[in-house]
């Protein structure tokens, strides 16, 4: 899949010339790409209009060091500085990336505008899916965030709106470019789903090395299922026989995502079931406090440091995710799902 989506007239350096600007050179317009014939850039700027995308919405918080963005149809990307070992992740992010690195910069974006999936604790799950995203407009979140944050962006993750192996030719497209276009590795792309498993044993056999996260939520079908409807489809067995596959063919450490939600996955023997589920493994279970949403009626769970003890009591590596930026509706979905106005102003469901 092409990831670039312009068509550069004339000779073949022109597109290098173009490419150059764009993801090395922070280019906003055609306009601004001096090197290049006015008649060419007056061309381009007429047949695509601006390079980069402006945002419907922005919401700013931490002092600046979160920042998070609105783009139609309706996806959103999250730009985060972490600066020295306080550093704790947002709200959709994690803690792949280690604490105590001295400038962090990420981006956290998302791979479709609403999701089809229908998560029931999600705020992108209750708007339901708009369309999946262009590897481009991926691509672009990357940029953005870049912009946002002086420049320089150090990790991905691919947990903002979506699920990347729903739109898996796409996510992994826009993963190549930000490898070999934008220049930051593979490896510090973080690719989360919430459990495909003909996709993730798929994404098993690419030679791409990016770390993958799997949301969970839950040790038991029945739980799963309620919170995560692909789980009547794929069973935890499965998504767990994946992710070993996973973490066989890459030799990359699996993260579990658990959003811990009150008298719903926080119980003690599901502590335990998770526990049993991962000994002698060395996946990380990532717990996070529930973002309330509105269309679903519970409440983060007050036992997040005794699922964390029971979790480590039975051998499980475990962290318990700081909620960035929560002020600003950091959660995935939850700036789209206020913003209804703005997007139908820039002509989107
Ligand atoms: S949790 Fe992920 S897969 Fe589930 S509805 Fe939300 S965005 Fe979609």
């Amino acid at each position: 899949m092409d990831v670039f989506p312009f068509e550069i007239p004339g000779p073949a350096y022109r597109e290098r010339q173009v490419r150059t600007w764009i993801y090395r050179r922070a280019a906003r317009s055609f306009l601004q790409m001096t090197d290049l014939p006015l008649g060419v850039r007056t061309r381009l700027a007429e047949r695509y209009g601006d390079v980069r995308p402006e945002p419907l919405a922005l919401r700013v918080a931490d002092e600046g060091a979160t920042v998070k963005a609105l783009f139609s149809p309706g996806y959103e990307v999250v730009a985060m500085r972490y600066r020295g070992a306080s550093s704790r992740a947002c709200a959709d992010e994690e803690q792949h990336v280690r604490p105590g690195s001295s400038d962090r910069r990420t981006a956290c974006v998302s791979s479709q505008a609403g999701c089809g999936l229908g998560c029931t604790f999600c705020a992108t799950g209750q708007m339901g899916l708009v369309r999946s995203l262009e590897p481009f407009e991926i691509v672009q979140q990357v940029l953005w965030a870049a912009d946002v944050l002086g420049g320089t962006v150090t990790n991905v993750v691919f947990m903002g709106m979506g699920e990347p192996l729903a739109n898996y030719e796409a996510s992994l497209a826009a993963i190549r470019s930000i490898h070999d276009d934008v220049g930051i590795s593979a490896r510090k792309v973080v690719l989360s789903t919430v459990g495909l498993v003909p996709a993730m044993l798929r994404l098993a056999e690419e030679p791409l090395p990016v770390t993958l996260a799997l949301s969970l939520h839950a040790p038991d079908d029945e739980t799963r299922s309620r919170l995560v409807p692909v789980g009547v489809r794929w069973p935890v067995a499965e998504c767990m026989e994946a992710a070993h596959a996973f973490r066989g063919a890459h030799g990359r450490r699996v993260t579990i995502e658990y959003a811990l939600i009150a008298e719903v996955n926080d119980h003690r023997w599901q502590a335990e079931m998770l526990a049993g589920l991962l000994r002698g493994t060395d996946m990380h279970v990532n717990l996070i406090p529930l973002n309330p949403t509105a269309g679903f009626p519970a409440h983060a769970s007050a036992r997040v440091e005794e699922f964390a003890a029971e979790l480590k009591a039975g051998g499980v590596n475990v962290t318990v995710r700081d909620t960035r930026g929560r002020e600003i509706d950091a959660a995935c979905g939850q700036l789209a799902s206020r913003a209804p106005r703005k997007m139908e102003r820039a002509g989107s469901t």
